[in-house]
């Protein structure tokens, strides 16, 4: 298992940051937003506690987009590679932050446990029963806890 802090970086390697709490869950987002930024069919993303990640070098450029729900989002990036960190919500709900797995030094450990917007999923995936399915994306953060709870028994991270 890994240990505290989780630490990742950007392509480039300007950027670098650490996460200092256990994460909630691990997410595969399939949608067109992700296809679109990331150039493939889906991301995968490990949800944090917001606030838990610190950049230790550089400073991330920002960018913000309304969501496929139309929710105010966020994205912080390298100002020079234009490598994508994480992902959050403008606004106070939830309190949470997306980090893109493959920016994680170790993402081996990385098993999504649920998809999300399956509404837009390209139509060669196919979805796991080993893993919950969500057409969009809940707005409330109760809706997660199922996600969390799953994440926690696959994942028993150290405090
Ligand atoms: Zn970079
Ligand atoms: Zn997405």
């Amino acid at each position: 298992m890994p240990t505290l802090p989780l630490e990742g970086g950007c392509h480039c390697g300007a950027l670098r940051y650490q996460v200092t709490a256990a994460p909630l869950m691990v997410y595969n987002c399939h949608c067109r937003n992700c296809q679109r930024i990331g150039g493939g069919a889906f991301s995968t993303n490990v949800t944090i506690p917001r606030g838990t990640l610190e950049f230790v070098r550089g400073e991330p450029a920002k960018l913000t987009w309304k969501s496929d729900a139309s929710a105010e989002r966020f994205g912080w990036l390298c100002g020079d590679c234009h490598g994508r960190i994480a992902h959050g919500w403008e606004e106070a709900s939830p309190p949470i932050l997306n980090v893109r797995s493959g920016t994680l030094d170790d993402s081996s450990w990385v098993s999504p446990v649920v998809d999300m917007w399956a509404a837009s999923a390209q139509p060669w995936i196919t979805f796991s029963a080993d893993r919950f399915r969500v057409e969009q994306q809940p707005a409330e953060l109760t809706a997660y806890q199922p996600f969390f709870e799953a994440f926690r028994a696959q994942r028993n991270f150290p405090e």
